[in-house]
């Protein structure tokens, strides 16, 4: 026996020696491991419910792309299938779990090209922060109104925002990108180079799903002052009719303005929150007094208890959108979200519906926000980039949000069948706002582009690493 022990002791220094423990290219940036004590805080994203029980193998912070190559030869080594993470803003956490996490937050550098007004933007920087940068160069991107989101995913994933109407979709100011692929190779994407096809996928196809985009060459705009309005009802008020005129003044494209119709249950905290349950948010491109006279429609329904419009600088009205939809009550939110769109303004037993659900909820915190679309984002066509939904007249953003964790199972039930008694009445959703509990997911968000998207997909990462539970799958054979 103890013969048998020296022996084998004396075998493994012999192969410790002869092999090296680990044959794999070194991960390089800030990595994290399972054992260590930051780990436990890097594995998370901002929803705390979808994030909770992943547990990546590794995460890489990544400061270059050098670091994102060495990321993508490590997980190719290691036969780990990989993540890719910037603002941590998907709500189902598609950003973290098994496998190798690449986080790019870090990677925030902005140059800015003042005879054409490309900004080319790493992939770390927040909305946030690219509004505040910009704004100092009397320049804004086409974002989206929460500051914490990552502009890469939100060029990847679509992008709605207040600038929509006038310039389309956050991906459709898209011009370039930089991009380290499957086999851990830089491309350069273009919409007419030997990439267009990925160029195409990435235009809301792309969050996650065939590489991780280094760099994002996007189209800024002049930043100009606008008109804020936020105007607000209590729940003793007329809700149907706020919500069918919200419809009547919003559902035709018209590109003075953006809006957001925000509904939250009745038993709402109002007072703690010091918000109405019902908002009509926007911005308007026009002067304030005939601000005044389009939006008086809405003065004149009920006693609104909340009164706002009024010229303020671009961010200022970004900032507005914020604060006053945000409502996450805890550090560690835990929610679920969902979505859908209605390609066309909902029928009034539609808005009764939704009226009726949000009447008679056990939720505080059940809520529904229709936002604006057409415009600009409507003028390309639905096959011309994997964004699908262009001729949607709303998207209709559904939340729900509980303070004791065993209140999931019934809250997001409550979530759901709102969901499913809107379906007859909406199509699909936004991969931007998924739901990992929807049924032939790919179609639900892409619609019609879902053969081509899964095409590229198996051209440019046949293997599946870059995976999530509701990833794009590669097509079974190679497509023509
Ligand atoms: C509070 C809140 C407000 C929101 N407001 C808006 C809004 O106003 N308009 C709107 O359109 N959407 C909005 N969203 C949705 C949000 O824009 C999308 O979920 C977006 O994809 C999040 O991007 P992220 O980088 O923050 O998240 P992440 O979780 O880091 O990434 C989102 C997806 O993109 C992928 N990804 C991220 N970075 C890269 C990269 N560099 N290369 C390749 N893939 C990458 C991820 O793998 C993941 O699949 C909001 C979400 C939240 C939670």
């Amino acid at each position: 026996m103890v013969y048998r022990v020296i022996f084998l002791f004396i075998l493994q220094c012999m192969f410790s020696i002869v092999l090296p423990a680990d044959e794999c290219p070194k991960l390089t940036g800030q990595v994290v491991m399972p054992s260590e004590k930051d780990y436990d805080k890097s594995r998370l994203v901002s929803n705390y419910y979808t994030s909770k029980n992943s547990h990546p193998d590794a995460i890489v912070y990544c400061t270059s792309t050098q670091d994102v190559q060495n990321a993508i030869e490590w997980a190719l080594c290691k036969k780990l299938p990989v993540r890719i993470r910037s603002g941590g803003h998907n709500h189902e956490g598609f950003s973290t779990g098994k496998g190798l996490v690449i986080d790019v937050s870090k990677m925030k550098k902005v140059e800015i090209d003042h005879k054409t007004n490309i900004a080319t933007i790493q992939p770390g920087i927040t909305g946030g922060e690219l509004y505040q940068l910009l704004f100092k160069e009397g320049l804004t991107q086409v974002g989206g109104t929460c500051a914490d989101v990552g502009i890469s995913g939100l060029v990847l994933t679509g992008g709605i925002g207040p600038l929509l109407r006038h310039y389309g979709l956050t991906c459709d100011s898209l011009i370039s990108f930089e991009m380290v692929n499957a086999k851990a190779e830089i491309i350069t994407v273009t919409k007419n180079n030997e990439y267009k096809d990925l160029f195409w996928a990435c235009q809301g196809g792309g969050g996650g799903n065939f590489g991780v985009v280094t760099s994002i060459a996007l189209q800024t705009y002049p930043a100009k002052k606008v008109i804020w309005f936020n105007i607000g009802w209590d729940w003793s008020e007329p809700f149907e009719k706020v919500i069918n005129t919200w419809q009547e003044l919003f559902s035709n494209g018209d590109k003075k303005w953006f809006s957001h119709i925000d509904i939250w249950a009745k038993p709402f905290p109002t007072q703690k929150l010091k918000k109405q349950p019902l908002k009509v948010l926007g911005v308007y491109y026009g002067t304030l007094e005939d601000a005044k006279k389009d939006l008086a429609p809405f003065l004149s329904i009920g006693k609104p208890t909340e009164n706002t419009i009024e010229l303020v600088d671009w961010v200022q009205a970004i900032k507005n959108f914020e604060d006053a939809t945000a409502t996450f009550l805890t550090e560690r939110p835990e929610y679920k979200s969902s979505g859908a769109y209605a390609m066309k303004p909902l029928p009034k037993e539609a808005v009764k519906i939704i009226v009726d659900t949000l009447k008679n909820s056990n939720s505080p915190l059940l809520n529904v926000l229709l936002f604006s679309m057409g415009g600009a984002s409507a003028d390309i066509a639905p096959a011309d980039s994997a964004y699908f939904y262009r001729k949607a007249a709303f998207f209709v953003d559904y939340s729900i949000q509980w303070l004791k964790p065993e209140e999931d199972k019934t809250q997001i039930r409550e979530l759901d069948a709102l969901r499913t008694k809107l379906l007859p009445y909406t199509e699909g959703d936004y991969i931007g706002n998924p739901d990992r509990s929807l049924k032939d997911y790919l179609k639900v968000y892409f619609g019609d582009n879902v053969e081509r998207l899964r095409c590229i997909k198996r051209k440019y990462d046949p293997s599946n690493l870059f995976q999530f539970e509701q990833g794009v799958i590669p097509a079974e054979q190679n497509c023509k």
